[in-house]
C-alpha cells in the first residue's frame, strides 16, 4: 500500500548507462521533474566497456546501414563541439594484406562513401610506404599491400557518460545510485514504483507518469518486474571483449582478426586496449566476463600484426567485457542493426518507453526521439535544445 505522501516525479529513468542518462537530460531540459535510479554506479555496465569511439561506424556500411552511419557521423561532429574535452578526432589506420578479404580498392571505396556521409569531415588518404614504420612502429608489414589512414572519433565512455549524468543533475534531474528499481505497477493513471536503495533494508517507494527503461542488456528482465507486463522487442545479446596489453600502442589501427572480423587496436591509459570479438551471450548480465577462447583469438591477432613482443596471458592488465543489445532474427550479429529501438505501451499517449541496444555515439539523437515520445502525453513545459548544452 501506498499513502498519499510518496513522492511523485514526472519521469522515472531505470538505468544510469548513456541511455539512461541521456533520456534523463534531455527530460530534464524540458523541464520534466526526474529521477534517474541506477543498480550500481553511472556507466558501470555497458557504457564503460565499448570500444570508446565516437564514430558512423565504417564497418557498418558492409551491411548498408547508411541512416545509421549517416547520423552517428552528425552526432560525431556535434560531440566533438559539445565535449572538446572528452571527444577527440584522430586519425585511424587500415593496413591492407594480400590475405585480407577486403582488398584496399574494397576498403577505399567504403571510405570515400563515409566521407561523404560525413558531409566531408572523415578525410581520408593513403600513406606512402616509405612512412609505414613511422606511422604505426612495430607493425608486421608482411604481405602489406597498403595502408589507408582516415579520420573519426574517439572518447572515454565511462567519463562521457557521468558528464552527460552531471548535465542531467545541472537540468534539475535527480540521480540515486546504489538503487535497484525492483517493480512498478499502473494505478490511477501513475506508475506506483518500489525501490530498494543499497544499505536499507526496506524498499522504498515512489510514482511517477511515465517510466523509461533504460537498462541495457537487463531490458526484458525489468520489463518482467512491471505490472500490466509492457510489450517486448525479442533481442539477442553479444558479448564483445576487449583486453588492456601491458605494450605501448602506436596509433587507432584497424585489422581483421585471425577469425576475418575487424579488430580494433587503439591507446588506452599507456597500454593497448584489443578487441572485440563478438560471441552469442545467455545468462546474467552482471556474471559476463572474458571467455577462454575470446582471450585467445584477441592474443593470436595482437601477436600477428606486432610480433616484435608478443603478448601472453601475464600481459593482460584489464579485461572489459560488454553487452549489446541486437534486435533477434538478425542472420549474424555483425551485420544485425545497431540502430536503438524504441518500444512503448501506447504510441500516443505512452506511459512506458524502453530503449532497446543503439550506439554510444547516438545516445543524444535516441534520447531526443524519447522525449518527442514522452511529450505525446507530458508536453515539455520549455525545450532547451541538448545539443547546445556543453558537457564538461
Ligand atoms: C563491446 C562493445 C563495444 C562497443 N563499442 C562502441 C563504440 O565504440 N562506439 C559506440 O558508439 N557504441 C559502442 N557500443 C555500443 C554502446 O556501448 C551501447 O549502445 C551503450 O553503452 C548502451 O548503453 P545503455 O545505457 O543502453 O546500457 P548500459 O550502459 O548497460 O546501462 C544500463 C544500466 O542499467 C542498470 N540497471 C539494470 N537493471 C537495473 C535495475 N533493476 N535497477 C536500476 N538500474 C538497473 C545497469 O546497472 C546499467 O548501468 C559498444 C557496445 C559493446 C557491447
Amino acid at each position: 500500500m501506498s499513502g498519499n505522501d510518496t513522492p511523485e516525479v514526472d519521469i522515472l529513468v531505470i538505468g544510469g548507462g548513456i541511455n539512461g542518462v541521456g533520456t534523463a537530460q534531455a527530460a530534464a531540459a524540458a523541464c520534466h521533474s526526474v529521477l534517474l535510479v541506477e543498480q550500481n554506479t553511472i556507466a558501470s555496465a555497458t557504457s564503460s566497456n565499448s570500444t570508446k569511439l565516437i564514430h558512423g561506424g565504417l564497418r557498418y556500411l558492409e551491411s548498408m546501414q547508411m541512416g545509421l552511419v549517416y547520423e552517428a557521423l552528425h552526432e560525431r561532429e556535434t560531440l566533438l563541439k559539445l565535449a572538446p574535452g572528452l571527444v577527440s578526432r584522430e586519425w585511424f589506420y587500415i593496413p591492407v594484406f594480400r590475405h585480407n578479404k577486403r582488398p584496399a580498392w574494397v576498403v577505399n571505396i567504403g571510405l570515400a562513401l563515409y566521407w561523404a556521409l560525413s558531409v566531408g569531415r572523415s578525410r581520408f588518404k593513403s600513406v606512402p610506404r616509405k612512412q609505414w614504420q613511422h606511422v604505426i612502429p612495430g607493425l608486421n608489414t608482411e604481405h602489406m599491400t597498403t595502408l589507408l589512414a582516415y579520420e573519426d572519433a574517439a572518447t572515454d565512455d565511462a567519463l562521457l557518460t557521468q558528464a552527460v549524468a552531471r548535465s542531467a543533475e545541472r537540468l534539475g534531474a535527480t540521480i540515486q545510485q546504489h538503487t535497484a528499481f525492483v517493480g512498478a505497477s499502473f494505478q490511477d493513471n501513475r506508475w506506483l514504483i518500489q525501490l530498494a536503495p543499497d544499505g536499507q533494508n526496506q524498499k522504498t517507494e515512489v510514482r511517477a507518469k511515465i517510466l523509461i527503461n533504460a537498462t541495457g542488456p537487463w531490458v526484458n528482465t525489468v520489463r518482467q518486474q512491471i505490472t500490466p507486463l509492457p510489450p517486448e522487442q525479442k533481442i539477442h545479446l553479444v558479448q564483445g571483449t576487449h583486453l588492456l596489453l601491458d605494450r605501448p600502442c602506436p596509433a587507432f589501427v584497424y585489422v581483421e582478426s585471425e577469425d576475418d572480423r575487424v579488430m580494433f587496436f587503439r591507446p588506452w591509459k599507456g597500454g593497448t586496449l584489443a578487441g572485440t570479438t563478438e560471441t552469442d551471450f545467455y545468462g546474467d548480465p552482471s556474471k559476463v566476463h572474458a571467455s577462454k577462447e575470446e582471450v585467445k583469438i584477441i592474443l593470436a591477432t595482437y601477436n600477428r600484426y606486432f610480433p616484435e613482443h608478443p603478448c601472453s596471458k601475464s600481459d593482460i592488465l584489464e579485461y572489459y567485457c560488454g553487452i549489446r543489445v541486437l534486435p533477434q532474427y538478425s542472420d549474424t550479429a555483425f551485420s544485425a542493426n545497431r540502430s536503438a529501438m524504441l518500444v512503448c505501451d501506447n504510441e500516443d499517449k505512452p506511459s512506458y518507453i524502453a530503449i532497446y541496444g543503439g550506439k554510444l555515439t547516438t545516445y543524444r539523437k535516441e534520447a531526443e526521439k524519447v522525449a518527442r515520445l514522452i511529450s505525446r502525453r507530458l508536453p515539455a513545459k520549455q525545450n532547451a535544445d541538448t545539443g547546445k548544452i556543453s558537457l564538461t
